[in-house]
Protein backbone atom coordinates (compact mmCIF):
# COMPACT_ATOMS: atom_id res chain seq x y z
CA UNK A 1 0.00 0.00 0.00
CA UNK A 2 1.20 3.25 -0.69
CA UNK A 3 0.42 5.88 1.16
CA UNK A 4 0.69 9.97 -0.56
CA UNK A 5 1.31 12.47 2.27
CA UNK A 6 0.82 16.14 1.02
CA UNK A 7 4.12 18.50 0.92
CA UNK A 8 4.01 21.47 -1.14
CA UNK A 9 0.87 23.48 -0.86
CA UNK A 10 -0.36 22.81 -4.47
CA UNK A 11 0.42 19.05 -3.93
CA UNK A 12 1.94 18.98 -7.19
CA UNK A 13 3.90 15.82 -5.68
CA UNK A 14 0.39 14.20 -6.38
CA UNK A 15 0.75 13.86 -9.96
CA UNK A 16 2.71 11.38 -12.22
CA UNK A 17 1.52 8.25 -9.71
CA UNK A 18 0.09 4.98 -10.47
CA UNK A 19 -2.24 4.30 -7.64
CA UNK A 20 -3.67 0.45 -6.74
CA UNK A 21 -6.65 -0.35 -4.81
CA UNK A 22 -5.67 0.38 -1.30
CA UNK A 23 -3.70 3.19 -1.95
CA UNK A 24 -3.97 6.24 0.64
CA UNK A 25 -3.50 10.08 -0.06
CA UNK A 26 -2.99 12.57 2.80
CA UNK A 27 -4.38 16.14 2.17
CA UNK A 28 -2.56 18.36 4.95
CA UNK A 29 -3.80 21.74 3.94
CA UNK A 30 -7.32 22.19 3.74
CA UNK A 31 -9.54 21.55 0.80
CA UNK A 32 -12.00 24.57 -0.09
CA UNK A 33 -15.59 24.29 -1.46
CA UNK A 34 -15.83 27.55 -2.88
CA UNK A 35 -20.13 26.84 -4.29
CA UNK A 36 -22.02 24.84 -1.69
CA UNK A 37 -25.41 24.98 0.03
CA UNK A 38 -25.69 25.11 3.48
CA UNK A 39 -29.89 25.46 4.09
CA UNK A 40 -31.15 26.31 7.51
CA UNK A 41 -32.01 24.52 10.78
CA UNK A 42 -35.67 25.81 11.60
CA UNK A 43 -38.72 24.16 13.45
CA UNK A 44 -40.00 22.25 9.42
CA UNK A 45 -36.27 20.97 8.54
CA UNK A 46 -35.01 20.11 11.85
CA UNK A 47 -31.49 19.75 12.30
CA UNK A 48 -31.02 19.73 7.93
CA UNK A 49 -28.35 22.46 8.17
CA UNK A 50 -26.04 20.32 10.50
CA UNK A 51 -26.57 17.49 9.30
CA UNK A 52 -25.68 18.55 5.56
CA UNK A 53 -22.47 20.71 6.96
CA UNK A 54 -21.33 17.50 8.72
CA UNK A 55 -20.15 16.42 5.51
CA UNK A 56 -18.47 19.32 5.23
CA UNK A 57 -16.64 19.20 8.13
CA UNK A 58 -15.05 15.80 7.71
CA UNK A 59 -13.78 17.13 4.47
CA UNK A 60 -12.76 20.49 4.14
CA UNK A 61 -11.63 23.81 6.05
CA UNK A 62 -13.50 26.30 4.27
CA UNK A 63 -16.25 26.26 2.82
CA UNK A 64 -18.54 29.28 1.02
CA UNK A 65 -22.67 28.72 1.18
CA UNK A 66 -24.64 30.02 -1.38
CA UNK A 67 -27.38 32.45 -0.61
CA UNK A 68 -30.71 30.53 -2.46
CA UNK A 69 -33.19 30.12 0.39
CA UNK A 70 -36.71 30.67 -0.16
CA UNK A 71 -38.53 34.11 0.57
CA UNK A 72 -37.38 35.81 4.28
CA UNK A 73 -34.54 34.05 4.44
CA UNK A 74 -33.20 34.84 0.77
CA UNK A 75 -29.88 37.25 2.42
CA UNK A 76 -30.64 40.18 0.73
CA UNK A 77 -28.96 42.31 3.45
CA UNK A 78 -24.87 41.79 4.64
CA UNK A 79 -26.75 41.51 8.80
CA UNK A 80 -28.98 38.80 7.42
CA UNK A 81 -25.76 37.12 5.64
CA UNK A 82 -23.90 37.91 8.57
CA UNK A 83 -26.57 35.91 11.06
CA UNK A 84 -26.53 33.16 8.41
CA UNK A 85 -22.65 32.63 8.91
CA UNK A 86 -23.61 32.45 12.57
CA UNK A 87 -26.11 29.83 12.62
CA UNK A 88 -23.93 28.14 10.03
CA UNK A 89 -20.74 28.29 11.96
CA UNK A 90 -22.98 27.29 15.33
CA UNK A 91 -23.94 24.09 12.83
CA UNK A 92 -20.02 22.96 12.77
CA UNK A 93 -19.04 23.46 16.33
CA UNK A 94 -16.66 25.78 14.94
CA UNK A 95 -15.04 23.29 13.19
CA UNK A 96 -14.59 25.19 10.11
CA UNK A 97 -14.06 28.56 8.41
CA UNK A 98 -17.57 29.34 7.17
CA UNK A 99 -18.14 32.16 3.98
CA UNK A 100 -21.67 33.37 3.60
CA UNK A 101 -22.78 35.49 0.52
CA UNK A 102 -25.58 38.41 -0.31
CA UNK A 103 -28.06 37.88 -3.02
CA UNK A 104 -27.66 40.00 -5.46
CA UNK A 105 -30.80 42.96 -5.04
CA UNK A 106 -31.12 46.20 -6.60
CA UNK A 107 -32.18 47.59 -2.88
CA UNK A 108 -28.36 47.27 -1.66
CA UNK A 109 -26.94 50.22 -0.95
CA UNK A 110 -23.48 51.57 -1.26
CA UNK A 111 -23.04 51.29 2.83
CA UNK A 112 -24.39 47.59 2.76
CA UNK A 113 -21.57 47.24 -0.20
CA UNK A 114 -19.01 48.84 1.86
CA UNK A 115 -19.57 46.97 4.61
CA UNK A 116 -19.54 43.45 2.57
CA UNK A 117 -16.16 44.65 1.69
CA UNK A 118 -14.79 45.35 5.02
CA UNK A 119 -16.35 42.00 6.75
CA UNK A 120 -14.26 38.96 6.04
CA UNK A 121 -17.41 36.38 6.56
CA UNK A 122 -18.73 37.48 3.33
CA UNK A 123 -17.30 36.92 0.45
CA UNK A 124 -19.51 38.48 -2.48
CA UNK A 125 -22.35 39.17 -3.80
CA UNK A 126 -24.26 36.55 -5.68
CA UNK A 127 -26.62 36.93 -8.96
CA UNK A 128 -29.27 34.31 -9.61
CA UNK A 129 -31.14 34.08 -12.79
CA UNK A 130 -34.52 35.67 -12.23
CA UNK A 131 -36.72 31.86 -11.93
CA UNK A 132 -33.86 29.87 -13.55
CA UNK A 133 -32.82 27.42 -10.93
CA UNK A 134 -34.47 26.60 -6.61
CA UNK A 135 -35.39 29.61 -5.15
CA UNK A 136 -34.19 31.97 -7.76
CA UNK A 137 -37.33 34.41 -7.28
CA UNK A 138 -35.49 37.22 -6.05
CA UNK A 139 -32.83 36.87 -8.81
CA UNK A 140 -32.59 39.54 -11.66
CA UNK A 141 -32.86 38.81 -15.23
CA UNK A 142 -29.25 39.15 -15.97
CA UNK A 143 -27.12 41.22 -13.20
CA UNK A 144 -26.56 44.22 -15.51
CA UNK A 145 -29.96 45.42 -14.14
CA UNK A 146 -28.23 45.72 -10.48
CA UNK A 147 -25.85 48.54 -12.43
CA UNK A 148 -25.70 50.92 -9.32
CA UNK A 149 -24.66 47.91 -6.75
CA UNK A 150 -22.10 46.65 -9.63
CA UNK A 151 -20.63 50.20 -10.01
CA UNK A 152 -19.89 50.06 -5.69
CA UNK A 153 -18.75 46.75 -5.73
CA UNK A 154 -16.04 47.78 -8.30
CA UNK A 155 -15.46 50.84 -6.56
CA UNK A 156 -15.17 48.43 -2.96
CA UNK A 157 -13.58 45.21 -4.71
CA UNK A 158 -16.64 43.16 -3.84
CA UNK A 159 -16.55 40.07 -6.08
CA UNK A 160 -19.24 39.22 -7.77
CA UNK A 161 -20.06 35.83 -7.90
CA UNK A 162 -22.78 34.38 -10.85
CA UNK A 163 -24.52 31.78 -12.10
CA UNK A 164 -24.54 32.56 -15.96
CA UNK A 165 -27.76 31.26 -17.41
CA UNK A 166 -30.06 33.99 -18.66
CA UNK A 167 -33.83 32.63 -18.24
CA UNK A 168 -35.53 35.04 -20.65
CA UNK A 169 -34.36 36.28 -24.34
CA UNK A 170 -34.98 39.85 -25.16
CA UNK A 171 -38.56 39.66 -26.14
CA UNK A 172 -38.99 37.71 -22.74
CA UNK A 173 -39.71 34.66 -24.33
CA UNK A 174 -37.72 31.54 -22.26
CA UNK A 175 -35.03 30.22 -23.64
CA UNK A 176 -34.13 26.72 -24.23
CA UNK A 177 -32.77 25.42 -21.65
CA UNK A 178 -28.55 24.50 -23.00
CA UNK A 179 -28.90 28.31 -24.89
CA UNK A 180 -29.35 29.94 -21.27
CA UNK A 181 -25.06 29.29 -20.80
CA UNK A 182 -24.00 30.39 -23.60
CA UNK A 183 -26.30 33.33 -24.08
CA UNK A 184 -24.82 34.80 -20.83
CA UNK A 185 -21.13 34.63 -21.46
CA UNK A 186 -22.07 35.73 -25.06
CA UNK A 187 -24.61 38.73 -24.65
CA UNK A 188 -24.04 39.31 -20.80
CA UNK A 189 -20.68 38.58 -19.70
CA UNK A 190 -18.67 41.04 -22.72
CA UNK A 191 -21.08 44.01 -21.41
CA UNK A 192 -19.90 42.86 -17.45
CA UNK A 193 -15.92 43.36 -19.17
CA UNK A 194 -16.59 46.50 -21.13
CA UNK A 195 -18.74 48.25 -18.11
CA UNK A 196 -17.05 46.46 -14.88
CA UNK A 197 -13.55 45.71 -15.99
CA UNK A 198 -11.75 45.66 -12.39
CA UNK A 199 -14.49 44.28 -10.81
CA UNK A 200 -13.74 41.02 -9.08
CA UNK A 201 -16.11 37.94 -10.84
CA UNK A 202 -16.33 34.41 -10.14
CA UNK A 203 -18.29 32.56 -12.74
CA UNK A 204 -19.83 29.32 -10.86
CA UNK A 205 -20.71 25.74 -12.15
CA UNK A 206 -19.22 26.02 -16.09
CA UNK A 207 -20.50 23.99 -17.92
CA UNK A 208 -19.07 24.90 -21.59
CA UNK A 209 -16.21 25.51 -23.83
CA UNK A 210 -17.66 29.06 -23.85
CA UNK A 211 -18.48 29.55 -20.65
CA UNK A 212 -14.49 28.50 -19.15
CA UNK A 213 -13.54 30.42 -22.58
CA UNK A 214 -14.95 33.53 -21.25
CA UNK A 215 -12.63 32.85 -17.83
CA UNK A 216 -9.35 32.75 -19.92
CA UNK A 217 -10.23 35.76 -21.65
CA UNK A 218 -10.94 37.83 -19.30
CA UNK A 219 -8.12 40.45 -17.91
CA UNK A 220 -9.97 41.53 -14.60
CA UNK A 221 -9.61 39.49 -11.75
CA UNK A 222 -11.53 36.44 -11.96
CA UNK A 223 -12.06 32.69 -11.57
CA UNK A 224 -14.05 30.09 -12.70
CA UNK A 225 -15.61 26.87 -10.61
CA UNK A 226 -16.10 23.66 -11.74
CA UNK A 227 -18.75 20.97 -10.09
CA UNK A 228 -17.85 17.44 -10.70
CA UNK A 229 -21.05 16.54 -12.27
CA UNK A 230 -20.22 18.99 -15.15
CA UNK A 231 -16.37 17.58 -15.34
CA UNK A 232 -18.03 13.75 -15.05
CA UNK A 233 -21.16 13.91 -16.61
CA UNK A 234 -22.85 14.30 -19.55
CA UNK A 235 -26.89 14.99 -20.74
CA UNK A 236 -26.94 11.38 -22.41
CA UNK A 237 -25.74 9.79 -18.83
CA UNK A 238 -28.85 12.32 -17.37
CA UNK A 239 -31.30 11.13 -19.96
CA UNK A 240 -30.03 7.51 -21.65
CA UNK A 241 -32.85 5.36 -20.34
CA UNK A 242 -34.99 7.52 -18.55
CA UNK A 243 -34.97 10.96 -17.01
CA UNK A 244 -32.56 10.83 -13.76
CA UNK A 245 -33.36 13.27 -11.11
CA UNK A 246 -30.21 12.57 -9.07
CA UNK A 247 -28.79 13.93 -12.02
CA UNK A 248 -31.24 17.26 -12.38
CA UNK A 249 -29.51 20.66 -11.66
CA UNK A 250 -28.75 23.92 -13.30
CA UNK A 251 -27.12 24.13 -15.69
CA UNK A 252 -28.28 20.78 -16.63
CA UNK A 253 -25.49 18.05 -17.80
CA UNK A 254 -24.63 19.39 -20.90
CA UNK A 255 -23.91 18.00 -24.53
CA UNK A 256 -20.93 15.45 -24.43
CA UNK A 257 -19.05 17.88 -26.54
CA UNK A 258 -18.52 20.46 -23.82
CA UNK A 259 -17.04 18.29 -21.07
CA UNK A 260 -13.31 18.12 -22.67
CA UNK A 261 -13.59 21.64 -23.38
CA UNK A 262 -13.62 22.36 -20.01
CA UNK A 263 -10.85 19.90 -18.98
CA UNK A 264 -8.56 21.56 -21.72
CA UNK A 265 -9.22 25.13 -20.28
CA UNK A 266 -8.06 23.57 -16.49
CA UNK A 267 -4.96 21.84 -18.08
CA UNK A 268 -3.87 25.49 -19.85
CA UNK A 269 -5.02 27.53 -17.05
CA UNK A 270 -4.58 25.73 -14.23
CA UNK A 271 -4.63 28.90 -11.77
CA UNK A 272 -8.31 30.34 -12.92
CA UNK A 273 -10.45 27.30 -12.05
CA UNK A 274 -11.56 26.35 -8.91
CA UNK A 275 -13.43 23.35 -6.67
CA UNK A 276 -17.46 24.28 -6.01
CA UNK A 277 -19.43 21.43 -5.92
CA UNK A 278 -22.94 23.12 -5.71
CA UNK A 279 -23.34 20.22 -3.15
CA UNK A 280 -27.56 21.51 -2.76
CA UNK A 281 -29.91 19.14 -0.72
CA UNK A 282 -33.61 18.61 -1.53
CA UNK A 283 -35.84 16.29 0.83
CA UNK A 284 -37.09 13.11 -1.10
CA UNK A 285 -40.50 14.16 0.12
CA UNK A 286 -43.06 15.69 -1.66
CA UNK A 287 -44.21 17.39 0.71
CA UNK A 288 -41.69 19.94 1.74
CA UNK A 289 -41.81 23.80 0.65
CA UNK A 290 -38.17 23.63 -0.19
CA UNK A 291 -39.37 20.97 -2.99
CA UNK A 292 -38.56 17.08 -3.49
CA UNK A 293 -36.27 15.55 -4.90
CA UNK A 294 -37.57 13.18 -6.81
CA UNK A 295 -40.83 13.77 -7.72
CA UNK A 296 -42.93 15.69 -10.70
CA UNK A 297 -40.94 19.52 -11.48
CA UNK A 298 -38.31 17.41 -9.47
CA UNK A 299 -36.36 20.14 -7.34
CA UNK A 300 -32.67 21.24 -9.18
CA UNK A 301 -29.59 20.44 -7.17
CA UNK A 302 -27.10 17.64 -6.67
CA UNK A 303 -26.64 15.82 -3.30
CA UNK A 304 -22.63 14.55 -3.30
CA UNK A 305 -22.45 15.04 0.78
CA UNK A 306 -19.60 12.59 1.62
CA UNK A 307 -18.71 11.71 -1.84
CA UNK A 308 -17.46 15.41 -2.62
CA UNK A 309 -13.97 15.12 -2.75
CA UNK A 310 -13.41 11.50 -3.78
CA UNK A 311 -15.77 12.17 -6.83
CA UNK A 312 -12.98 15.11 -7.89
CA UNK A 313 -10.20 12.86 -7.64
CA UNK A 314 -11.47 9.92 -9.22
CA UNK A 315 -12.32 12.11 -12.41
CA UNK A 316 -8.54 13.95 -12.22
CA UNK A 317 -7.27 10.79 -11.80
CA UNK A 318 -8.50 9.29 -14.70
CA UNK A 319 -7.83 12.72 -17.08
CA UNK A 320 -4.35 12.53 -15.32
CA UNK A 321 -4.74 15.72 -13.64
CA UNK A 322 -3.59 15.18 -10.18
CA UNK A 323 -0.83 17.33 -9.94
CA UNK A 324 -3.52 19.99 -10.50
CA UNK A 325 -5.95 18.73 -8.14
CA UNK A 326 -4.43 20.45 -4.80
CA UNK A 327 -3.99 23.75 -6.89
CA UNK A 328 -8.02 23.41 -7.67
CA UNK A 329 -9.39 22.12 -4.61
CA UNK A 330 -7.45 24.89 -2.44
CA UNK A 331 -5.05 27.35 -3.46
CA UNK A 332 -6.59 29.14 -6.45
CA UNK A 333 -10.16 30.01 -4.25
CA UNK A 334 -8.25 30.71 -1.47
CA UNK A 335 -6.27 33.53 -3.48
CA UNK A 336 -9.01 34.85 -5.13
CA UNK A 337 -10.61 35.42 -2.58
CA UNK A 338 -7.82 36.38 0.01
CA UNK A 339 -8.15 34.06 2.73
CA UNK A 340 -5.54 31.85 3.99
CA UNK A 341 -5.66 27.69 2.73
CA UNK A 342 -7.04 26.28 5.58
CA UNK A 343 -5.17 23.89 7.90
CA UNK A 344 -7.04 20.68 7.85
CA UNK A 345 -6.08 16.77 7.28
CA UNK A 346 -8.14 14.54 5.30
CA UNK A 347 -7.45 10.90 4.04
CA UNK A 348 -9.02 9.11 1.21
CA UNK A 349 -8.42 5.35 0.06
CA UNK A 350 -8.86 4.09 -3.43
CA UNK A 351 -10.99 1.09 -2.64
CA UNK A 352 -14.36 -0.22 -3.61
CA UNK A 353 -17.49 1.25 -1.91
CA UNK A 354 -21.48 1.32 -1.98
CA UNK A 355 -23.16 5.05 -2.38
CA UNK A 356 -25.07 5.04 0.96
CA UNK A 357 -28.90 5.06 -0.52
CA UNK A 358 -30.28 8.01 2.19
CA UNK A 359 -28.65 10.46 3.92
CA UNK A 360 -29.86 12.50 7.07
CA UNK A 361 -31.30 15.51 5.91
CA UNK A 362 -33.11 16.88 9.49
CA UNK A 363 -36.60 15.79 9.74
CA UNK A 364 -36.26 14.71 6.01
CA UNK A 365 -33.45 12.33 4.35
CA UNK A 366 -31.77 13.61 0.91
CA UNK A 367 -30.46 10.64 -2.30
CA UNK A 368 -27.17 11.29 -2.81
CA UNK A 369 -25.97 11.18 -6.25
CA UNK A 370 -25.76 7.23 -7.81
CA UNK A 371 -27.54 6.44 -4.61
CA UNK A 372 -26.96 2.73 -3.86
CA UNK A 373 -24.64 2.19 -6.63
CA UNK A 374 -21.23 0.00 -6.27
CA UNK A 375 -18.24 2.47 -7.06
CA UNK A 376 -14.38 1.89 -7.48
CA UNK A 377 -12.78 4.98 -6.54
CA UNK A 378 -11.58 7.25 -3.41
CA UNK A 379 -13.44 7.48 -0.58
CA UNK A 380 -12.81 9.60 2.81
CA UNK A 381 -11.58 7.19 5.58
CA UNK A 382 -11.18 8.36 9.32
ZN1 LIG B 1 -25.43 26.58 -6.27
Amino acid sequence: MTVIQQVSIRFSELGGKKFEMGDEIVFTHGLVDIHSHGRDNNQLLGDGMTDILSHSVRQFGTVLLMPNLADKDALMTPEMAIAYHDRATKATGGEINILVTVYLNTDLTEDHIKMISEDSRIAGIKSYPAHGTTNSEHGLRTPLEAHKQLEWMQKYKVPLLVHGQVRTDDDGDVMDEWDREPYFYEEVAPELDRLYPELPISYEHLSTGVGAQAVIDRTGPTQGTYTSFHLGYTRTDAMDIGVRTDMVGKPMAQHAREKPKLWDALSAHPHLFALGSDDAWHPMRADHPIASKHAQNCACGWVHGPYRVGSYLDLFEKHNALHLFGQFASVNAARFYGFQVPDKTIRLRKMNYRVVDQLQFGNYSAQPLNAGEDRVGWCLVD
